[in-house]
C-alpha cells in the first residue's frame, strides 16, 4: 500500500506545499511528489507506478538479452539501429561498456527514484532530470505523454541514463551547421543526424538507450515512427 505523506515545503505564509507518495515495493521503492492542490487522482499515480515498473523490466530484459544473445538476430538490429553498429558486429569492449551503462542505469532506477509531478516543464517537453547534487529524480510532464506504460518508460530511462550513465550529448553541433564546434548538444532518435551517429557517440547519447532499451525489451527495433504507429497514438517527440 502507498503511503502519502508531506514533504516539509512551506510558502511564507506557513502552508504546506509539498507532497509525497511512497511506494515499497520488493522491486524497489519510488517516491512521487506532488504540489498543494495539484494531487494526481488514482489514475496518474497509477500511470507512474507503470511507467516505472515498465522501466525496470524493459532495463532487466535488455541486459539479458545482451548477455546473452549478443549476436542475435534483435540485438543485431538494435546495436545497428541505436548503438551505431553500422559496420557489422560491435567490439567486445563496445558491447561490454553499454551492457554497464544499461546496468548503471538499472541499479539508479532499483535505488529509489523520485518522479516529480510538482515542476511546470514547457509543453514540448517531456521530461528532465536534477543535478547530481541531490537525490536522483525526473520531473516529467504527465500532460503531453503517450498514455502508455511504455512512454513513461523511456523517459524514465533517458533521464536517468544522464545521471547514472553519464549521457550528455554526443553529436558536435557543427554536425548541424552551427559554429560552436565544443558543444554537444544530445541527439534525439527522432533527428535526421541519428541515423549516421558512431557507437562512441551513441554511447554518450540519453535517447541510445531509452529506444534501445524499449527495442530490446519489446523484443523488436522500435523507432519514434514504429512505436507511435504501433500504438495508434500521436504525441511529441520531445
Ligand atoms: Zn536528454
Amino acid at each position: 500500500m502507498p503511503i502519502d505523506q508531506t514533504r516539509g515545503k512551506f510558502s511564507k505564509d506557513g502552508k504546506q506545499e509539498k507532497f509525497e507518495r511512497i511506494y515499497n515495493s520488493g522491486e524497489g521503492d519510488l517516491v512521487i511528489w506532488y504540489k498543494q492542490g495539484k494531487k494526481p487522482d488514482e489514475k496518474g499515480f497509477g500511470r507512474v507506478l507503470e511507467g516505472v515498473r515498465r522501466a525496470r523490466a524493459l532495463l532487466a530484459r535488455s541486459i539479458q538479452v545482451l548477455k546473452n544473445e549478443p549476436k542475435g538476430e534483435l540485438a543485431t538490429v538494435v546495436l545497428r539501429h541505436h548503438f551505431g553498429a553500422n559496420d557489422g558486429p560491435l567490439s567486445s569492449e563496445d558491447l561490454a561498456s553499454i551492457i554497464e551503462s544499461f546496468e548503471l542505469i538499472q541499479e539508479g532506477l532499483r535505488a529509489q527514484p523520485t518522479i516529480c509531478l510538482s515542476k511546470k516543464l514547457s509543453d514540448n517537453t517531456r521530461g528532465e532530470t536534477n543535478g547530481a547534487d541531490t537525490d536522483f529524480h525526473v520531473h516529467i510532464n504527465l500532460n503531453i505523454l503517450d498514455d502508455h506504460p511504455d512512454a513513461l518508460a523511456r523517459t524514465i530511462i533517458h533521464e536517468a541514463s544522464h545521471r547514472f550513465a553519464s549521457t550528455d550529448g554526443s553529436v558536435t553541433s557543427k554536425r548541424y551547421g552551427e559554429s560552436d564546434e565544443d558543444e554537444k548538444p544530445e541527439i534525439y532518435e527522432y533527428h535526421s543526424a541519428y541515423a549516421d551517429k558512431t557507437t562512441d557517440e551513441a554511447t554518450m547519447n540519453a535517447d541510445s538507450y531509452a529506444w534501445g532499451a524499449l527495442s530490446l525489451g519489446s523484443g523488436r527495433l522500435l523507432t519514434s515512427n514504429t512505436f507511435r504507429n504501433d500504438l495508434g497514438t500521436t504525441y511529441l517527440n520531445e
